[in-house]
């Protein structure tokens, strides 16, 4: 029999003997207690109570999220070592809330609890990770750093990531790190551009394919919880051992930088992270909302040093980019969704990415709930709100200046006396989109037009109309305009 699995055997044993599993524990908590004194070890680890062993991973719970994020943070490391030196086939330790969804105790450091409470949604709701594995002489082995870091999405790879012109850029740059991290030039990498344009994704997705070709250890956090984190570190006068820890890791990615401006101390502290990372021929990687540049109240010499490797902007999505990330989501999900359903969501939800993603599950739901095939009617009433909330006005100014580039012809054509079919046509064709795009009335609309007659707006409304339907080409260019104007 391997020592592997005498290993497993033991802990199958342990595991079905809780009363085993409390011997040893009751003889880790006095080398706690030995070790952090009796205060510490009464505020933060009296609390732990042990839960199931499965394979080499132990549970211990804890009553608060606060606590638990806490005891991570700092005896995380140790807690598996102790561990690991009691039960050999233990070697991971896994920390929980005992009771997901129970009220946060009163923190015991005044005001402590709020930047927990602040933590994303998404890193509550995501499975964690356990904590690395405990023995300090191993080799350093591929490790997401849960003891001081938030999980990878796994939803978030380069895989599911639909590349298109605005983010090629930063995608390739992306794909670079996760292959060869610390390449002079590609560090930091800074990835910067506008909200749900897919930072965070890449960013998960540099650390999944960091963790899956192996040997690195990975830290990922929002600036958000990096100052928690640290402030945490203050209130418990363990700034060292963060240091140290931050510092052990090859690659730290801190998400949303934008968060730590006007956060001077904190800033501080992540700059001489970043410096010591750096020298010691780490990889960091930064997203932010702006550029470096652009990125006032962050304190110059960080703002430099951010610039220096490689910047990488995200730009606003095309139309083309939403419809082809709407079809991979959409044959993803294994529901038919209509070409006409995905061009119509790529119109109307243009802001970004999460949002677009967010109508399309809501579709995918309903579909699956009622078991009806996605309709646009279906579509324009299940997100009846959604599309509300994007419905933006459309000026007059705005009708006539895209359908006079349109067509090539002069702005001023649109208020002008001329009549030559090549400048009427297309004034008759702004006409009828303002009226069907605007809640303006005929009069009104004649008067934006050189001050024509209502009369005039009505003709070249029946008119329009009437041509479109004998020309299917000119049907497809006033259609086109018309989703140009709404989008
Ligand atoms: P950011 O961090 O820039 O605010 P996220 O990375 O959180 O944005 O992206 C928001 C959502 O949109 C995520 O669910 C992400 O998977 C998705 N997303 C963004 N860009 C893309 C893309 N190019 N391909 C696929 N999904 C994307
Ligand atoms: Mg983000």
């Amino acid at each position: 029999m391997t020592g592997g699995l005498e290993g497993y055997d033991a802990v199958a044993e342990a595991n079905a003997q809780k009363s085993v599993l409390a011997i040893h524990w009751s003889r880790i908590c006095e080398r706690l207690k030995a070790e952090v004194g009796e205060v510490e070890y009464r505020t933060w680890l009296r609390q732990i109570t042990v839960g199931p062993v499965e394979e080499d991973e132990i549970t211990l719970y804890l009553p608060t999220r606060f606590l638990r994020d806490w005891v991570r943070g700092q005896y995380g490391d140790r807690l598996g070592t102790l561990w690991n030196a009691e039960v050999p086939a233990i070697r991971r330790v896994e920390l929980q809330v005992a009771r997901p969804g129970a009220a946060p105790a009163t923190p015991p450091t005044d005001g402590a609890e709020a930047p927990a409470t602040l933590a994303a949604a998404r890193e509550e709701a995501a499975p964690r990770p356990a904590a690395p594995a405990p023995v300090a002489e191993e080799p350093r082995h591929a490790e997401v750093r849960s003891d001081l870091a938030a999980p990878l999405d796994p939803r978030f790879t380069f895989d599911t990531f639909v590349v298109g012109k605005p983010n090629e850029f930063a995608y390739a740059c992306a794909r670079r790190v996760a292959e060869r991290p610390s390449s002079p030039g590609f560090n930091p990498l800074f990835l910067y551009g506008g909200v749900g344009l897919g930072k965070t994704h890449l960013m998960h997705a540099i650390g999944a394919e960091l963790l899956r070709e192996g040997r690195v250890s990975v830290a990922y956090m929002s600036a958000e919880k990096f100052m928690y984190r640290f402030i945490a570190a203050i209130r418990s006068q363990s700034t060292m051992e963060f240091k140290e820890q931050l510092r052990s890791v090859d690659v730290l990615m801190i998400d949303d930088l934008q968060f730590l401006i006007g956060k001077d101390n904190t800033q501080e502290e992540f700059f001489h992270t970043f410096n010591a990372l750096v020298d010691a021929g780490r990889q960091i990687v930064v997203s932010a909302d702006k550029s470096p540049s652009d990125l006032s109240g962050l304190e110059d010499r960080l703002r430099t040093r951010l610039g220096c490797g490689m910047v990488a902007d995200i730009h606003a999505t095309t139309f083309e980019l939403r419809i082809s990330i709407l079809e991979a989501k959409a044959s993803a999900s294994g529901v038919v969704v209509p070409a006409k359903v995905l061009e119509f969501l790529a119109h109307k939800i243009t802001s970004n990415v999460r949002e677009l993603e967010g109508a399309l599950n809501r579709l995918i739901a309903h579909a699956n709930l009622f078991g009806r095939p996605v309709t646009l009617e279906a579509t324009q009433d299940v997100l009846h709100d959604i599309l509300k909330a994007h419905d933006r006005r459309v000026t007059i100014e705005e009708i006539q200046r895209k359908v006079a580039e349109h067509w090539n012809i002069r702005l001023t054509d649109m208020s002008s006396a001329r009549r030559a079919r090549a400048v009427a046509r297309p004034r008759q064709v702004a006409m009828y989109l303002a009226k069907q795009l605007t809640s303006r009335s005929l009069p009104e609309i004649g008067r934006k037009f050189g001050n024509r007659d209502h009369t005039t707006v009505m003709h070249a409304v029946t008119r329009v109309t009437e041509l479109m339907e004998q020309d299917p080409a000119f049907a497809e260019d006033v259609e086109l305009l018309r989703r140009m104007l709404e989008s």
